[in-house]
C-alpha cells in the first residue's frame, strides 16, 4: 500500500494564526498529541527567531515519542556570508532535531525585488545552505517558497532552484503554495515539472489555503507523486489557514486507499482536534469536515428517516471512523422519526407510548413559535421529553422567589451585581440566600447554586462554561424575545440547556433551573 508520510507544522505556521499563541507547555502537549495520532513530522518552531521556540528544542528532546521526528524550521543563509557564519543556521543546529527544513527563494520575483542579489547568486545560496545541513543533520528539507507562483511566471528559473537543492543533497523538496492562490490543475502541472526536473529527489507538497483549495491542491500533487504532504491541525495558518490535516488524513486513508496512519490512530482524529482547538483557545468549527459537531448531524425528517434505515444513505463514512458521531437534531423541521431517534439517545423508549410522543411534539412546536431552540439544548430538551411520558418534568426545588440589583453608584464605579433568592426544597425546607457575581446573570446563578449547595450537596462540581444571549427577530428594540443557551458541565460531561423572555434575567433563569434539574435528575438516575 502506498505510504504518504504526514508532516505537521502546526506550533510554527499554525502559530502564526491570528488570535492563536501556545505556551510551551501547549507546544510539548501537541507534540505528544502528534505523535500518538499518527503523524511523522512535527515542526516544532524557528529557534532562529524567538527564544521560546529554542526551549521547545530542549524540553522536546525529553519527549518519549514514537515515530514522530522533531523538525527545526529557518531560511537559507543569508547572501555575501558563508553557511558556516550565518547565525541562523547555527541556530538551526543547536536545535539538535533529526530534521531540519529550510525556505528559500523560488521565485524571480522574489529574489530580484526582496533579497536584491542577482539570480545566480540565490541558487549559489541554496545550494550552499544545503550542503552545509546536509552533512551536519540526518533529514534536510528543502521548502520552495512560492514554489508554484515562480513556476507560473519563471518555470525555467524555478525550476534551476529546485535543482540547487538536489544537487546539494536535499533528502525531500518540498514545493510551497506561499501565497496560497493556485488551482488544482497548475499545482498538478508544476508537479509534473518538478518531477521531470529532479527526478531522484523525493517531493513534498505545501499548501495554503487562500482561494480554500488547500487540502484539493494537496491532494491533486499526492496524486501526481508527491510522497510527503505538510498542513495543520484544523487548518491553523497565516492568513487563511494550511492545508487541513484533519480533512486530508481521513480523505488520504479512507477514499484514497494510501496509507497514513493506523485505524486505531485514526480513531482518535476527532479528539486530537478538539485537544488544538482547546489549546488554542478557539471555538471548535461545527462545520468542520469528518469531525465537526455537525458533520454527521441531520435535521431534515427525510434524511433522519433514511439514515435510521441505513446511515449510508446520507453520510459518506462512518463517523467512528474518525471518532465521530451520528446526531440527530430537533427541530420544527423534526418528524416523528427524529424524535424516535432522539429519545432512544437518551435511553428513552418513544415508539411505545404513541400518545407521549404525540404530546412531545404539539409541546415543541408551541416552544418553538415561541423562540425556543433544542438543537442545542439536549438537556432542556430529556426534561421535555421527560415531562411528555411521565406527566411531569423532574423537579427538585420550588422558586418562591428571586430579587436581582444592578446598582452603578458612581460615574467612574464598576456597577455592583447582588441577587438574592429563596426556595423550598422537597420537604419543605426554605432555603434564603443572597450572592454577588460580575453581573446579574452571574449573581443569580451564584445564588441559586448557594441556595440549592444546601439541599443538594452534588450541584457544588457544576461550572457554567458557556453563556450565549440572542436577540430573535420580529419585535423591535427592548421588545425583542431574547433566547439564553446556557451551556453547564460537572467532571462528566457537559449538556445545554436554553430559556426564551422578553427579560433577559427571566430566560437566563429558566436555562439555570433546566442546568440544575438535568443535574440533580441525571446525578439520581446514577449517570
Ligand atoms: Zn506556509
Amino acid at each position: 500500500m502506498r505510504q504518504i508520510r504526514l508532516y505537521d507544522t502546526t506550533l510554527r505556521d499554525g502559530a502564526q494564526s491570528e488570535d492563536v499563541s501556545f505556551t510551551l507547555d501547549d507546544k510539548l502537549r501537541i507534540t505528544e498529541r502528534l505523535d500518538e495520532l499518527g503523524i511523522h513530522y512535527v515542526e516544532g518552531g524557528w529557534p532562529g527567531s524567538n527564544p521560546r521556540d529554542e526551549e521547545f528544542f530542549r524540553a522536546a528532546r525529553q519527549l518519549r515519542l514514537r515515530q514522530a521526528r522533531i523538525a527545526a524550521f529557518g531560511a537559507t543563509r543569508r547572501a555575501g556570508i558563508r553557511a558556516a557564519d550565518d547565525r541562523n543556521l547555527d541556530a538551526l543546529l543547536r536545535a539538535e532535531t533529526p530534521v531540519v527544513t529550510i525556505v528559500g527563494k523560488t521565485w524571480d520575483l522574489h529574489v530580484r525585488d526582496d533579497l536584491r542579489i542577482p539570480l545566480a547568486e540565490n541558487l549559489e545560496v541554496i545550494g550552499d545552505s544545503v550542503t552545509f545541513l546536509r552533512t551536519r543533520v540526518d533529514e534536510v528539507i528543502f521548502d520552495a517558497e512560492h514554489f508554484f507562483d515562480g513556476f507560473a511566471r519563471n518555470p525555467d528559473y524555478t525550476l534551476a532552484c529546485i535543482a540547487a537543492a538536489a544537487r546539494a543533497g536535499a533528502t525531500l523538496v518540498c514545493l510551497c503554495d506561499t501565497r496560497g492562490g493556485s488551482l488544482s490543475g497548475q499545482v498538478g502541472n508544476a508537479v509534473d515539472a518538478a518531477q521531470s526536473a529532479i527526478p531522484d529527489t523525493a517531493l513534498g507538497i505545501h499548501c495554503h489555503n487562500d482561494a480554500e483549495l488547500a487540502v484539493a491542491n494537496s491532494l491533486e500533487a499526492l496524486e501526481r507523486g508527491c510522497v510527503q504532504v505538510q498542513g495543520t491541525m484544523n487548518g491553523l495558518g497565516e492568513r487563511c489557514g494550511n492545508a487541513n490535516l484533519v480533512s486530508l488524513i481521513p480523505t488520504l486513508q479512507l477514499k484514497r486507499g494510501w496509507s497514513c496512519v493506523t485505524p486505531e490512530q485514526l480513531a482518535g482524529l476527532a479528539d486530537a482536534a478538539r485537544l488544538v482547538y482547546e489549546l488554542a483557545n478557539l471555538e471548535p468549527s461545527k462545520r468542520q469536515p469528518y469531525v465537526g459537531q455537525s458533520a454527521f448531524a441531520h435535521k431534515g425528517g427525510l434524511h433522519v428517516a433514511a439514515v435510521q434505515k441505513n446511515a449510508e444513505t446520507y453520510e459518506h463514512i462512518d463517523p467512528a471512523l474518525v471518532g465521530n458521531l451520528q446526531r440527530v437534531l430537533v427541530s420544527d423541521l423534526s418528524g416523528r422519526g427524529n424524535l424516535l431517534a432522539k429519545a432512544a439517545q437518551f435511553g428513552v423508549d418513544l415508539q411505545g407510548d404513541p400518545a407521549a410522543l404525540q404530546r412531545l411534539l404539539r409541546e415543541l412546536k408551541d416552544l418553538e413559535s415561541q423562540g425556543y431552540a433544542f438543537e442545542g439544548a439536549d438537556a432542556s430538551f430529556e426534561l421535555l421529553m421527560r415531562k411528555a411520558l411521565d406527566g411531569d418534568r423532574p423537579r427538585f426545588f420550588r422558586l418562591i422567589g428571586f430579587r436581582v440589583i444592578d446598582e452603578k453608584r458612581h460615574e467612574d464605579e464598576v456597577p455592583i451585581a447582588e441577587a438574592t433568592i429563596m426556595l423550598e426544597g422537597p420537604d419543605g425546607t426554605v432555603e434564603h440566600t443572597a450572592a454577588q457575581g460580575n453581573g446579574p446573570v452571574n449573581a443569580l446563578d451564584c445564588a441559586l447554586r448557594k441556595a440549592l449547595g444546601k439541599l443538594y450537596p452534588e450541584i457544588q462540581d457544576v461550572r457554567l462554561h458557556d453563556y450565549k444571549v440572542r436577540v430573535l427577530g420580529g419585535a423591535e428594540g427592548t421588545e425583542a424575545v431574547v433566547r439564553v443557551l446556557i451551556e453547564s458541565g460537572d467532571e462528566h460531561e457537559r449538556w445545554s440547556t436554553v430559556g426564551v423572555s422578553h427579560n433577559v434575567i427571566e430566560a437566563s433563569w429558566q436555562a439555570l433551573v433546566d442546568s440544575m434539574d438535568y443535574k440533580l435528575h441525571k446525578h439520581r438516575r446514577g449517570r
